[in-house]
């Protein structure tokens, strides 16, 4: 689950990181007071949307000259005129895609005076078991350009969990990132106390780009993206509290009541299977013919008629989808279970797009029987391979 960056440096403000002082807005005629209440005389105007690249994005309904979806404003009039021209259009970014994420909500900042622009960012490194340190001296607006051309000057700092992060690890990371004086003393409060809440919060991202030098000396956290771990959600009602769904893609969102692991993508070749490993193998052979998969979806072994069913339905409700693929192995999952989920779904939805079923394991005669004494036209298949070519050459007939 990932959450706004103004909620994400309140939560580290909580646990005393440096962040400037800013007001969320969800109105343009609240900029004013909003400002009003910041020291000046610098501004920043911030769009709050669930995406990075911001800074070099651009409204889709202001044109190529307009400026992007975080702005500079040296007076509190300025910071009222990118408000207004902001709020309610649509912001597109590297990371939102083509269709771009409307701007509802605005974060106005109290500015920096910016010296240097650094990356620090904390995620679960699997390859050796440990929250890492990710830092750069090359932060802002580039980072992935860096790591693509420059990998050498991006450093990782793995954390010894059983001592936390030692004053070794802070000269490590000071160094890395060529801090001296106040910043080096800053750091020896940030770098732990960012670890701490990493831990306490159970986040699988916290990305801090840029952390920035000020002309000052001290480090200040300048911008935050924050991804917790759904698993641990819930234990952490605060946390839940945070989410905005209006930021979520509305079929994970009633996936995700459903209980079902749902992920979507951009391809147009809906799957229902059951099993991570099965779904990920049914992606890779769809892929192999040349197609792309829609979503991921597995409905786990449990999944009674219902949840098969609502799943179905989510899948089709995709306009995207131009064919289904159903691929189940019935261990503790029954095929007949499936069968008549995804009977009952089309009963009720209809079926607009090619279905190809292919069952096998527990009761697949009777999954079999119930599909065929349906009387929907579902084209069955023998195995994966069948499965993939089938789906394929249905979607482009
Ligand atoms: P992103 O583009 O979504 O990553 O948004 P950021 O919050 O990282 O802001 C983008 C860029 O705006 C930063 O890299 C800075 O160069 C600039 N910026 C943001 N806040 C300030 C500020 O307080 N002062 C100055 N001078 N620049 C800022
Ligand atoms: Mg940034």
């Amino acid at each position: 689950m990932n959450i706004h960056e103004y909620q994400a440096k309140a939560l580290l403000k909580g646990y005393g990181a440096p962040v400037a002082e800013g007001v969320a807005i969800l109105k343009a005629e609240e900029a004013e007071a909003a400002a009003k209440s910041l020291p000046g005389p610098l501004y920043v105007v911030k769009s709050q949307i669930h995406a990075g690249g911001r800074g070099k994005g651009k409204f889709k309904e202001l044109g190529p000259d307009a400026k992007g979806g975080v702005r500079l404003a040296f007076s509190i009039e300025e910071a009222k005129a990118h408000a207004k021209e902001m709020l309610g259009n649509t912001l597109v970014t590297a990371q939102t895609g083509e269709a771009g994420k409307q701007v509802n909500r605005l974060y106005i900042e109290d500015g920096a005076d910016i010296a240097r622009e650094l990356y620090c960012s904390l995620l679960v490194d699997r390859s050796v078991g440990r929250v890492a340190f990710v830092v750069s001296t090359e932060g802002g607006m580039d980072i992935e350009a860096v790591a693509h051309d420059t990998p050498e000057k991006i450093q990782t700092i793995a954390i010894d969990p059983e001592a936390g992060v030692t004053a070794a690890d802070i000269a490590a990371i000071s160094k890395a990132l060529e801090l001296d004086g106040a910043a080096a003393e800053d750091a020896k409060s940030l770098f732990p106390l960012l670890y701490k809440a990493f831990n306490e919060k159970d986040m699988a991202l916290l990305e801090i780009n840029p952390l920035i030098v000020m002309k000052n000396g001290h480090l200040r956290v300048l911008d935050a993206k924050m991804s917790f771990d759904g698993n641990a959600l819930f234990r952490h009602d605060d946390v839940k509290a945070l989410r905005d769904e209006t930021e979520e893609d509305a079929k994970e969102i009633e996936a995700s009541k459903w209980d079902l692991a749902y992920v979507a993508l951009d391809g147009n070749i809906g799957c229902m299977v059951n099993g991570a490993g099965l779904a990920m193998a049914t992606m890779d052979i769809i892929k192999l013919y040349g197609k792309e998969p829609a979503n991921f979806c597995d409905v786990g072994g449990g999944a009674g008629k219902e949840k098969v069913a609502a799943a179905f339905k989510i899948i089709t409700a995709d306009p995207k989808v131009e064919g289904i693929l159903v691929n189940i192995f019935g261990g503790i999952m029954r095929c007949d279970v499936i069968a008549e989920g995804v009977v009952a779904a089309v009963q009720e939805v209809g079926l607009k797009v090619p279905l190809v079923v292919r069952l096998e394991g527990t009761n697949v005669e009777l999954g079999k029987k119930i599909l065929n004494e349906s009387g929907l036209a579902i084209t069955a298949a023998d195995d994966l391979d069948d499965a993939a070519k089938k789906i394929v050459a249905a979607i482009e007939a």
